[in-house]
C-alpha cells in the first residue's frame, strides 16, 4: 500500500504484463489490513510514510493477525536510512527497497518472497497432513491392538491376551513375591448341548458364560479369557488360593443361578467345572506349571461329578 497514487501507478507499470503477478493496492492506510486479510496476498509492498499513519503500525497489525503473520512484507521507503531500515526489520518487515526501485530488482524480490511464502504454506500443509495421518495411524493401531486381544465370539480376552497376561503377571509376581492364581473353567457336557440345541444356541450360551465370568471380576488386573472352545481361563494377580477358590465358587454358583436350560446335565441347567491353582512365581517354576496344575484340578472336578470347584493338590 502507498498513499501516493503516482507511486502506486509506477509500481503497477513495473508489474504489468507479468502473468504470474496479480497486483492490488490501497491508498488508505486504515483499509490496508482489511484489504490484505480479504485478498490473502503472497507478498505485501508497504509504504512507510503516510499521512496520519505510521507504516510501521500497519506492519505491526499484519504481524498480529494469524492469517497475515508470515506474509512477506517489502518496505518501499522514501529514504535509504539505516535507522528506518533497522526499525522496519524490527517490526517484522522482510525486505527494504528505496522508491522507486529498479523494475528488475523489484520483480526479483517479489518473486523470491512470494515463492518462499508459498513453499512455507505448502510445507505447513504437508506437516499438518502428516500429523493427522500419524494420529489416525496411531488411533487405528490402538484399535487394532485391542481387537487383536479380543475373542471374536464372546468379546472377552482371547488366548493371546491370556498368554500375554500370564507372562507379564508371572514376571511381576517374581518381583513382588505375591501369589498368582488361575482358574480353568470348562462348560459341562457342552458337546451334548450343541448336539441337542444346535451350534448357534451353543455360541449364545458361550457368550452368556463369558459375561457371567467377567461380572465376577473385581480388580482391574484380573483377566477373563477364552482359553479355547468351551474353556475359559481367569488370571488373578496378587491373589492367594483361598481368594481364588472363593471367586471360582462365585463364578460356578452365578452361572448355575442363571439357570440356562440344558437338556442333558444333572442339574438341568448349564454348569461349569473349575480347576484352581495358585503359585508364588519363582525361577524354579514356569507359567506352564501353573496352567498344568489348574488343568489337573479341572480334571478332578470333572471326575468328581462336574458343576464344582477343585483346587490343585
Ligand atoms: P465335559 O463336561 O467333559 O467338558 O464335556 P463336553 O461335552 O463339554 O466336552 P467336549 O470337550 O467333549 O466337548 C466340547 C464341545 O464344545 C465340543 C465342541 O463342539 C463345543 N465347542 C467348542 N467351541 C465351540 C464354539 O465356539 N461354539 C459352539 N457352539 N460349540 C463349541
Ligand atoms: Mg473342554
Ligand atoms: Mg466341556
Amino acid at each position: 500500500m502507498d498513499d501516493q497514487l503516482i507511486i502506486v501507478e509506477a509500481v503497477r507499470r513495473m508489474l504489468i504484463g507479468q502473468a504470474d503477478i496479480e497486483f492490488h493496492f490501497v491508498t488508505d492506510a486504515a483499509k490496508a489490513h482489511a484489504a490484505a486479510a480479504a485478498l490473502g496476498p503472497t507478498v505485501i509492498l508497504q509504504d512507510l510514510v503516510m499521512p496520519g499513519t505510521d507504516g510501521f503500525d500497519v506492519i505491526r497489525q499484519f504481524r498480529t493477525d494469524a492469517a497475515l503473520r508470515t506474509v512477506p512484507v517489502i518496505v518501499l521507503s522514501a529514504k535509504e536510512d539505516p535507522k528506518l531500515k533497522a526499525h522496519s526489520f524490527a517490526v517484522g518487515a522482510n525486505d527494504y527497497l528505496v522508491k522507486l526501485p529498479d523494475p528488475v530488482e523489484l520483480l526479483a524480490r517479489i518473486r523470491y518472497h512470494s515463492a518462499a511464502y508459498i513453499s512455507r504454506l505448502e510445507r505447513d500443509e504437508a506437516f499438518r497432513f502428516l500429523r493427522e495421518s500419524q494420529q489416525k495411524l496411531a488411533d487405528a493401531n490402538v484399535q487394532l491392538q485391542k481387537l487383536a486381544a479380543l475373542d471374536g465370539l464372546t468379546g472377552i480376552g482371547n488366548r493371546r491376551a491370556f498368554d500375554e497376561t500370564v507372562q507379564r503377571e508371572w514376571q511381576r509376581g517374581q518381583r513382588t513375591k505375591q501369589p498368582l492364581s488361575m482358574l480353568l473353567c470348562d462348560v459341562d457336557s457342552f458337546k451334548l448341548y450343541n448336539d441337542e440345541l444346535g451350534h448357534q444356541a451353543g455360541d449364545l450360551c458361550l457368550k452368556k458364560v463369558a459375561a457371567v465370568l467377567t461380572a465376577q471380576l473385581k480388580r482391574p488386573a484380573d483377566l477373563a479369557a477364552r482359553y479355547g472352545g468351551e474353556e475359559f481361563a481367569i488370571v488373578l494377580p496378587e491373589t492367594d488360593l483361598d481368594g481364588a477358590l472363593q471367586l471360582a465358587e462365585a463364578c460356578r454358583a452365578s452361572l448355575a443361578e442363571l439357570a440356562l436350560a440344558h437338556p442333558c446335565t444333572q442339574a438341568g441347567v448349564v454348569t461349569i467345572s473349575i480347576g484352581v491353582a495358585s503359585l508364588v512365581p519363582a525361577p524354579e517354576h514356569t507359567p506352564a506349571d501353573l496352567i498344568a496344575s489348574s488343568d489337573q484340578a479341572l480334571y478332578a472336578a470333572k471326575a468328581a461329578g462336574r458343576n464344582r470347584v477343585c483346587k490343585a493338590v
